[in-house]
């Protein structure tokens, strides 16, 4: 078990936290801060790769992105549910991680499991928190949720420059081999790197051009900031 965890990345699939906050969290390891990745599901149900595989492969891209702790729940790929049971499952982890700030799957996408990983996350969240049930380790909720999402419908809160992490992000997307390699040439190349290079590039340079930067990820918050200092205000307006 870790000390503690600063941030703790939740999402449905195995490389979906590479795909929507993979710089992000490569950049606050790099600033000392100890981040963890838990995946809801473990891959059973995708087309290409086994269960295995995909373990393995999560396991270099969490190398890659200097995450310190990363575990995959045993909920049913493809049909993850906001069920009592399964936010308990959740909540016990952020129990014993104790982020400070959590990030979750944007509340709208295109895949179901999506969109009810963050539902799931927000409400696992808030039982985490509940003193009188028992789930093992002492009630926590962490100070800060703000979302990820992988498309680029989204207007972000704010977005953090990932300028410099952005080439570790793709590799550690390329870690999946089972996924993102071409089965059929069976040269462990990667002649689909370019075609997924290209996409994570427009979508950052999408999201970097909004605030002044090369790269970047975007994120959601549902608060409203709250300024002290308005000479301390980031991103130029004109
Ligand atoms: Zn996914």
């Amino acid at each position: 078990m870790p000390d503690s965890i600063d941030i703790l990345a939740i999402a449905a699939h195995r490389d979906d936290v590479e795909q929507t906050c993979g710089g992000t969290l490569r950049k606050m390891a790099q600033l000392g801060h100890k981040t963890a990745i838990l995946d809801l599901t473990r891959g059973e149900m995708g087309t290409r790769g086994t269960m295995e595989d995909r373990a393995r492969e999560a396991e270099d891209a969490r190398q890659i992105l200097r995450v310190s702790w990363r575990k995959a729940l045993d909920i049913p790929d493809g049909r993850v549910e906001n069920t009592f049971e399964n936010r308990t499952k959740v909540a016990a982890v952020i129990r014993e991680l104790r982020p400070r700030v959590l990030i979750l799957p944007y509340w709208q996408a295109r895949h179901p499991d999506h969109y009810t990983a963050g539902i799931l996350g927000y409400e696992a969240a808030f039982v985490a928190g509940l003193v009188k049930l028992d789930l093992g380790f002492p009630a926590h909720r962490p100070f800060k949720i703000i979302y990820a999402s992988l498309y680029a419908d989204v207007r972000p809160t704010f977005v953090v420059d990932i300028t410099d992490q952005f080439e570790v992000r793709l590799q550690s997307l390329l870690a999946y081999r089972s996924q993102y390699s071409d089965q059929a040439s069976g040269s462990g190349l990667f002649p689909r790197e370019a075609e997924i290079r290209d996409k994570l590039a427009a979508m950052a340079g999408f999201y970097g051009q909004l605030a002044g930067v090369k790269y970047a990820e975007p994120f959601v918050q549902k608060e409203v900031g709250l300024v002290d200092d308005l000479l301390t205000i980031p991103v130029q307006s004109i």
